[in-house]
């Protein structure tokens, strides 16, 4: 897998590619990061890739050309043309399916903006997939580079030492993740739940997939409702004990869509 990440930023980008899982990752090859600056195809001898807006306003604009021109000579460069994507507020909000969607791709380009984001021109022209990490403003999309490649990476096999991580994670499974404890047993007079120390597997399981199902319930209903169709029983079952009133929408909305 390979991320092409261009930016007026390069230094963030390169301490995020030497850290963690990641940095192991790109050490054993299974994960590039190029970083490029987009000063580098500013066409003038000062590096200037901002304007002030047509029309006026508060803030600069990056422009057209050089990221024209940049994105091109990657593309020509080869690893094939890949995914390009452009971090902004505006976009599809990034989830853990657009993640599993861009782990498929062999190689992305991500474009991070500053100020007030790139001149229209670059969207007329590339055509780059609109992705936002959320509903608020970062300063540059260098930190939603990272999010994205973070989430992307670790579903690269390999990445993750053990792939029952991944698939045991929030979100892949289509609940939130059960509580974790680890030593010491006992903190400020809080132990641990005995079913954790008795070694029993099918219990601890148990146990688990209820405190899953349970947080999911209460937290996040709207994942339930998303889900409800691709769950067992034994989660539907402990979804009725939890929620009653969502099972009940959930099976009222799947009857309807047979019916229908
Ligand atoms: N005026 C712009 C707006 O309201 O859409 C905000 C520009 S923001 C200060 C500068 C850059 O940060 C954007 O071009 C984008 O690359 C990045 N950015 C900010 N918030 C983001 C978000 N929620 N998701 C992805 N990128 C974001």
């Amino acid at each position: 897998m390979r991320f092409d990440v261009l930016t007026l930023f390069p230094e963030l980008i390169r301490a995020f590619r030497t850290t963690g899982v990641l940095g192991r990752a790109v050490d054993q090859g299974r994960v590039e990061i190029g970083v490029h600056d987009l000063r580098s195809w500013a066409g003038n001898r000062w590096g200037q890739v901002d304007d002030e807006p047509y029309g006026g306003g508060a803030g600069m604009v990056i422009q057209a050309p050089p990221v024209l021109r940049a994105v091109r000579d990657l593309r020509g460069e080869g690893g094939g043309p890949g995914r390009l994507v452009m971090l902004t507020p505006r976009g599809r909000v990034f989830d853990q399916h657009l993640a599993e969607e861009l782990a498929g791709a062999g190689r992305i380009i991500l474009l991070c903006g500053r100020y007030e984001g790139f001149d229209e021109r670059v969207n007329e022209i590339l055509e780059p997939e609109e992705v936002s990490i959320g509903d608020f403003i970062l300063g540059g999309g260098e930190v939603a580079a990272m999010v994205v490649m973070e989430a992307v990476a670790r579903l690269v096999p390999g990445v993750v030492g053990d792939p029952r991580s991944v698939e045991e994670d929030s979100f892949t499974t289509g609940l939130l993740d059960h509580p974790a404890y680890t030593r010491p047993p006992e903190v400020e007079g809080h132990g641990i739940p005995e079913v954790l120390s008795s070694g029993h597997h099918e219990r601890i399981r148990r146990w688990r997939l209820e405190e899953a199902v349970r947080l999911t319930v209460e937290r996040r209903p709207d994942l339930i409702r998303r889900h409800w169709g691709l769950y067992t029983a034994e989660v539907r079952a402990l979804v009725r004990r939890f929620g009653p009133d969502l099972a009940r929408s959930c099976e009222t909305r799947e009857d309807g869509d047979g019916g229908g």
